[in-house]
């Protein structure tokens, strides 16, 4: 009998660290948003970032997809380091950047869909323009992520026929449907009305169910707690505590993070 390749469990992948974030410092105008960050994500885990407002949340993930770039530190996905080629040593160019970025999706609070599109079109944009597929490929593809998300009723609706927990089920599909090896979530629920909150939290507990890698800022404590691997907390720029979510919400060592959650 002929053995066929068996594929190994998502638990032997998971051993293998994705993202590295090493020494990464950010400078606006001469003012330091973020000073020496270190972070370590494994492939499959869910790392959350909570903060005060102001304290470098989104400009840590935007360095993570080279929206923003750090003067100092590097970022890696995999083997390869973020926003610079290795032969030449120096800044990627426009479309270098776009294939990388289509390694790291990203969901904004905003959403960020395009008004003048339809659900399926929003998702296949890209599909068609940067991966450069062909018309029934790109659908395909972002039918079966729509359904992921449970938008699948959608299709042909438009951004403003839809309620903030689907625009951003939407934006979740266009980000999946790139097939990225990381997600990142800046705020992805704070704009909504809280009865919409949930269908995009379990949306989002999904794919970490199915082993996305996933980097969320959030102030969503129970998500934080409940579906995190990692919490990490930065102050002022600062990365001040990084814990297993058991130990950041019982018995954190920053006597801030014990300050932020009201413990003592
Ligand atoms: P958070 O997401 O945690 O609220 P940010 O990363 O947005 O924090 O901002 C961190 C600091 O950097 C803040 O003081 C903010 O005002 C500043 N900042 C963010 N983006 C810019 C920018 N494009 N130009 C100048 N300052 C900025
Ligand atoms: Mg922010």
């Amino acid at each position: 009998m002929v053995e066929l390749p068996v594929k190994p469990p998502e638990s032997a992948l998971a051993a293998e660290d994705i993202v590295k974030v090493f020494n990464l410092s950010k400078q606006f105008d001469g003012i330091e948003v973020l000073r020496d960050i270190n972070l370590t994500i494994k492939k499959g885990e869910v790392v959350s970032i909570l903060g005060s407002s102001g304290s470098g949340k989104s400009t840590l993930l935007r360095c993570m997809n080279w929206l923003e770039q750090p003067e100092r530190g590097t970022i890696h996905v995999g083997e390869e380091r973020i926003g610079i080629n290795p032969k030449t040593n120096k800044p990627l160019k426009y479309r270098e950047l776009a294939k990388m970025r289509e390694r790291i999706g990203m969901v904004f609070q905003g959403f960020n869909l395009w008004p003048h599109l339809t659900v399926l079109k929003n998702v296949m944009e890209a599909l068609l323009h940067v991966k450069k597929m062909s018309k029934p490929e790109a659908e395909a593809i972002a039918k079966v992520q729509l359904e992921k998300v449970g938008m699948s009723h959608k299709l042909d609706s438009y951004p403003s026929m839809l309620s903030g927990g689907q625009k951003q089920r939407v934006a979740i599909a266009r980000a999946l449907a790139m097939e990225p090896e990381v997600l990142l979530f800046d705020e992805p629920t704070s704009a909504l009305d809280p009865e919409l909150v949930e269908e995009v939290l379990l949306v989002m507990q999904k794919l970490s169910k199915e082993g996305y890698t996933m980097v969320v800022v959030t102030h969503e404590m129970e998500f934080a707690r409940n579906v995190s691997n990692q919490v990490v907390f930065l102050e002022k720029g600062i990365l001040i505590e990084k814990s297993p979510p058991q130990k950041f919400f019982t018995n954190p060592d920053s006597p801030r993070v014990r300050q932020f959650l009201k413990l003592d």
